[in-house]
């Protein structure tokens, strides 16, 4: 470096070196790179307009200023006295104007990508194209480090007046410049402990750090990994002046607007109810003489938090914002970094990434105020930091938006959208600042329209049928010798399966079972199973399955609820459980009839093998399945036969392909169960049974799915996933379709289906009990092995609903609560009115009356395209092997045992399933933390079920 060349050196501002350190992170290319372009009109002179930005640079030192920061301990920026301006000339005068668009915009965005080397100075360069005589294309790239947004104007401002009196022959009079190192002489005299008291107080309880988020599946992946994208948006001519009359009215900045909405649209997106933002602020102290007219970087980016308070009058709340943008303008010269060090968020963390930067000067604009001087026009501006969401409004008769964006984590599509909330919610503020805040719906009433009418229109004519069993009938009649249930080792035909059936139902109707009355069936998965529920289902009554393998506890508590307070319609006051001859001596003692399945179901003379009449109607009770409640007592979900009846013929309406034979994995006690068992009989199919248990033998299961040359598949996604590890595809080959449900799919699976069984269509089923098996369904291809899977939109006859807390439908894009309705959706909870309340509401979508809604309590968001996309529970439900636990109901559990006070149950994502070591671990820690003395316990447990649980307790019960 010439020694003859330096004007001055001085270190970096706070500010310069956060730029320095984002710039140099490899990972963002074009960050902090400023472009400049306009349109020269009319008669220009190209070399007059270079000589005029000599001037100009030699006035302000930092357009001839290079950062140094290599084997330094601190980086330095060094002003070179004599600078060459770097000028590139295109003409392009024989292109058609496409052509001369095409080229423009392919050099706009090589520029950005070649960036600047910021140890050659100037960090600046221009380019020129010539469109015709008259036309000339204008482009000032210059590194942000130098100089800001004001600075900019402040340059152009020169520029044009320079050129212009050059033309004119005149000295261009530009009034004495201060250089930008005299700032740093003030910055130096700028106390910060009153400051840093100042951020402490606003931030030193703010740890968690939020930022819009949007579907994987929406991010734009053809940008070759370019950082910033934009998007804009302006808002009408008359909300603009509204807003402006609004802000004028109430003494509030248009920019507290501004930053108001961003922070409400900021709540909304991420749900958080104290939200953290960044806002530029122009940091040119008004004592600070002629700063207004300085060339350098002043600007700071400040945190700003802002609360929803439930509430609050919009009015009261933009106050609170105003004021708080006034309180910290004293303190608006504290680096960053030292803001972030006082706040809760943890180092490492970024306070905030997403930033508003509000335009309060002119546009910048190269403009001669002598008509036969520079005239220009199509003026852009774009300052691109490193932050992955930068909202920047220009205010004018008509507001702009613009969002600059980091297309890794955001697409075009989500952004518009963004956009448009945008615009929403200041629409919103600008006609009545007197409701509410909870009041203003960020949804527009496009994404009204789309999510609740379009996305729902399911409607589908399925053959006339009342009751479930009608359509297996129909199968008995027609093809009586096709397999129906088939093992490894025993088959029934649809003519033994049905005859069987009805000796068991005239035997129930003998002991009085009819409409509405629960059947309990406790037995292991297998064709007893099966032809109790036929059995019970062709009696008239709801059978309810109660799986062997559940923990004695539970059934017991099933069987009391059961039996507690007998329905209005019951014709016996005595439970009947049907059951299997091993399994009998399992059964917990009570007041019941207990029947041996096989037995009744035997050929007898007193027994008919007739189909019973048709009692039931739609409406009458199918079943009732069992989940977990959280206040430790089971919850029974009352599904009719007109749910039973959609959910079922919805399945061969949406897979197109034929089943044949169906592999049932689950448990008889779970909804899954439900699926295969009714598609397949309802459709001729066989349903293959493999026997209890075999899950744990995967190359047996493997081997059962070969020899019964199953088409279908629905299991849980962890099932599933160990099904693709271990075992040979080539077992699978006669499979048709694979359907996972019941748990959050994940790429990995997606990704290892699609390699192991390419061929094989692969669905994404999801759906709670209570709206009967299944309510949306999506079919998956290896692209969502990228994106994630959705759960896809409604089955037929369904509609679903994405709602905020209070019940109004959320944003397209936003995450909300799922609820369903519509055909699937069950009666309600045995014996529970108090529960079947908070979850089955009305259904205010709907106009005819008594329609209902049932409330999942999971969060979901809507993709653009209508698929939903399942982001996890809203209450702490957990889901082990299949099952639902609420972990209310272990704590309520926990807290039986004398010596424990308190429990809190949290679950802990393992990564497979070490379910067996954390019973042994609470075990451990059960006696480690002297229960018997701990005042209150909080007790982690890892993924435990109900049994594992209580046998920890057990285990703790005999050390302690
Ligand atoms: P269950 O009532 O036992 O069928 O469990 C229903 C619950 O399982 C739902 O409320 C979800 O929390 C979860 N679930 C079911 N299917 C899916 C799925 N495909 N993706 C994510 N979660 C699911
Ligand atoms: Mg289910």
């Amino acid at each position: 470096m010439s020694k003859h060349n330096i004007e001055a050196i001085y270190r970096l501002s706070p500010v310069q070196e956060g730029i320095l350190f984002h710039t140099l992170e490899s990972a963002k290319p074009g960050a902090y790179f400023s472009q400049y372009s306009c349109v020269c009109e009319g008669e220009f002179d190209q070399r007059r307009f270079a000589q005029a930005w000599d001037e100009v640079a030699q006035r302000h030192p930092p357009l001839r200023t290079l950062i140094t920061w290599e084997r330094r301990d601190k980086p330095l920026q060094i002003v070179r006295a004599l600078i060459e301006l770097p000028w590139t000339v295109n003409d392009w005068r024989t292109e058609l104007p496409e052509k001369q668009e095409q080229a423009w915009l392919s050099l706009i965005g090589r520029d950005r990508d070649q960036g600047f080397d910021l140890s050659e100075a100037p960090l600046m360069r221009f380019t020129m194209c010539r469109l015709a005589d008259d036309r000339h294309r204008f482009l000032f790239s210059f590194h942000h480090i130098l100089f800001d947004g004001w600075s900019l104007l402040v340059i152009l401002n020169e520029v044009s007046r320079a050129y212009d009196a050059m033309a004119a022959g005149e000295d261009s009079r530009l009034p004495q410049a201060r250089p930008y190192g005299e700032f740093f002489g003030w910055l130096e005299d700028f106390d910060a402990t009153p400051a840093e008291a100042f951020w402490a107080n606003a931030l030193c309880d703010f740890s968690t750090p939020t930022c819009p988020e949007v579907s994987p599946s929406e991010r734009d992946r053809s940008s070759h990994g370019r950082y910033a994208s934009r998007e804009e948006l302006s808002l009408s001519a008359a909300v603009s002046r509204r807003l402006e009359a609004f802000a004028r009215r109430e003494r509030m900045t248009l920019n507290t607007l501004v930053t108001a909405a961003w922070a409400l649209l900021v709540s909304r997106y991420t749900g958080s109810d104290d939200v953290v933002f960044g806002t530029t602020v122009a940091g040119r102290p008004p004592e600070f003489d002629d700063a207004e007219r300085m060339v350098g970087l002043f600007i700071n980016t400040l945190p700003i938090r802002v609360r929803m308070h439930e509430g609050i009058e919009l009015k009261r709340w933009l106050e609170g914002i105003q004021k708080q943008q006034l309180d910290m303008r004293q303190f608006e010269q504290t680096p960053l970094t030292s803001i972030q060090r006082l706040s809760g968020v943890r180092p490492g963390v970024p306070l905030f990434e997403s930033i508003v930067v509000f335009e309060n000067f002119p546009e910048p604009m190269l403009q001669g105020a002598n008509p036969t001087g520079l005239q220009t026009s199509r003026t852009s501006y774009d300052e691109y930091s490193h932050y992955p969401l930068a909202l920047i409004a220009f205010p004018g008769d008509r507001l702009e938006l613009k969002v600059l964006y980091d297309n890794r984590r955001y697409g075009t599509v989500s952004i518009m959208r963004l956009l448009n909330h945008l615009a929403t919610l200041l629409k919103a503020f600008s006609l009545d600042p007197s409701g509410s805040l909870d009041e203003i719906s960020m949804a527009t009433d496009a994404d009204c329209r789309r999510s609740i009418e379009t996305w729902n229109e399911t409607e589908a004519e399925f053959p006339d049928v009342r009751c479930i069993h009608e359509l297996i009938e129909m199968h008995a009649n027609n093809q009586p010798d096709r397999t129906a249930v088939a093992t490894d080792s025993a088959a029934l035909s649809y003519h033994q399966l049905n005859a069987r059936a009805n000796r068991l139902a005239h035997r129930l109707m003998a002991a009085g079972v009819g409409l509405e009355v629960p059947v309990a069936i406790f037995a292991e998965r297998g064709p007893e199973a099966i032809t109790a529920m036929l059995g019970v289902l062709k009696a008239g009554g709801a059978y309810v399955p109660l799986d062997a393998a559940l923990p004695r506890d539970r059934i017991s508590q099933i069987l009391d609820d059961l039996t507690d307070t007998p329905t209005e319609n019951a014709g016996s006051s005595r439970l009947v459980i049907l059951t299997q001859a091993n399994l009998v001596a399992e059964l917990p003692a009570g007041d019941h009839d207990v029947l041996l399945i096989d037995q009744t179901c035997a050929a007898a003379s007193d027994r008919s093998d007739a189909n019973p009449p048709h009692t039931a109607t739609a409406d009458n009770l199918a079943y009732v399945m069992y989940t977990s409640g959280s206040t430790g007592r089971s919850k029974g979900v009352m599904v009719t036969h007109r749910n039973l009846v959609n959910s079922t013929q919805a399945r061969p309406h949406y897979y197109g392909e034929t089943l044949s034979s169906y592999l049932m994995l689950s448990s008889i006690a779970t909804d899954s169960s439900v699926a295969g068992i009714f598609w397949s009989l309802c459709s001729g199919a066989c349903l293959a049974l493999p026997r209890p248990q075999l899950e744990q033998d995967l190359a047996a299961l493997a081997e059962f799915t070969a020899q019964r040359e199953c088409s279908h598949l629905l299991c849980l996604l962890t099932l599933y996933d160990l099904i693709l590890e271990h075992c040979d595809a080539s077992r699978f080959a006669s499979l048709k379709a694979v359907i996972v449900a019941g748990e959050a799919c994940s790429r990995d699976v997606i990704n290892k289906h699609f390699e192991n069984l390419p061929g094989v269509p692969l669905y994404n089923e999801y759906g709670p009990t209570e709206a009967t098996v299944w309510a949306t369904v999506a079919k998956l291809t290896a692209e969502h092995g990228h994106t994630g899977a959705p759960i896809g939109g409604p089955i037929a006859n369904v509609s679903v609903y994405v709602l905020d807390a209070q019940q109004r439908p959320v944003p397209i894009g936003l995450a909300g609560e799922l609820y369903v309705g519509g055909a699937g959706v069950a009666r309600g909870y045995f014996n529970q009115s108090d529960k079947t309340a908070e979850r089955f509401l009305p259904n205010p979508f709907v106009n005819h009356g008594g329609a209902t809604m049932y409330r999942t309590g999971d969060r979901v968001r809507y993709r653009d395209d209508g698929e939903l996309e399942y982001l996890g529970c809203l209450d702490n439900q957990i889901k082990v092997r299949g099952y639902r636990i609420e972990p209310e109901e272990i704590e309520t559990l926990l807290v039986t045992h004398p010596a424990v006070q308190e429990a809190v149950v949290i679950l802990e994502a393992t990564a497979d399933d070490e379910t067996m070591p954390a019973v042994e671990a609470l075990a451990a820690r059960l006696t480690r933390l002297n229960v018997a003395n701990a005042d209150g316990l909080l007790s982690e447990i890892k993924k435990l079920s109900q049994a594992e649980l209580e046998h920890a307790l057990q285990t703790a019960e005999d050390i302690t």
